[in-house]
């Protein structure tokens, strides 16, 4: 993982740092998940999520299902959309209109103090934004990270190790790739003989 330019615009940063509770660590390689921790710290849970603490209606539970769901949307996952329309029919969110650069525009509001409710705003604004797709998760090491590239193209976390903590994702796959592309070079001189 690479945490540097990954950053999210707004309330969606909120939102990958939550879906990014669950990670394999480049020291261990291992799954861990930090949210069973996270909820009986509040404090630790502000820091690293930029996000209220869990309400009570935020059980466990609720909170690993929702943050599979969103992963699973993330992945593209989620054919039709189905995991996310029933996170949007569960949890309480409102309308309203706000003037943005002076046109008028929706934006939808937790109804509640719940951080479920928080997070399936964001994700809706993230929505009609057309940010939600820049929102991806890295096809080696399965970090989420927000895509700012001009032509939505990226496919891993980190293309070097940019520092202690940085993982090469994608370098070995696009080595690969060189090396499949000259080795199709070299073999039409065979043919020709
Ligand atoms: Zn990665």
């Amino acid at each position: 993982m690479q945490t540097q330019n990954q950053a999210a615009p707004g309330d969606l940063e909120c939102v990958r740092r939550f879906i990014n509770t669950w990670s394999i660590p480049n020291q261990t390689r291992v799954e861990t998940d930090e949210l069973p921790q996270l909820c009986h710290d509040a404090e630790r849970w502000r820091d690293e999520l930029s996000l209220r603490p869990p309400a009570a209606s935020d059980t466990l539970d609720r909170l690993l299902t929702l943050r599979s769901d969103l992963r699973k949307s993330c992945e593209g996952l989620d054919d039709g959309s189905h995991l996310l329309n029933a996170w949007f029919s569960r949890v309480a969110l409102s309308v309203q209109v706000k003037s943005v650069k002076g046109v008028p525009q929706i934006v939808v509001m937790p109804a509640d103090d719940s951080c479920s409710a928080h997070l399936l705003a964001a994700v809706a604004n993230a929505l009609s934004s057309g940010t939600w797709s820049r929102l991806k998760t890295c096809g080696d090491c399965r970090w989420a990270f927000y895509d700012n590239t001009r032509n939505v193209s990226k496919r891993w976390c980190g293309m070097t190790k940019g520092g202690a903590e940085g993982r090469a994702c994608g370098t070995i796959a696009k080595v690969s790739a060189f090396r499949a592309r000259a080795a199709a070079k070299k073999s039409p001189v065979a043919d020709r003989g």
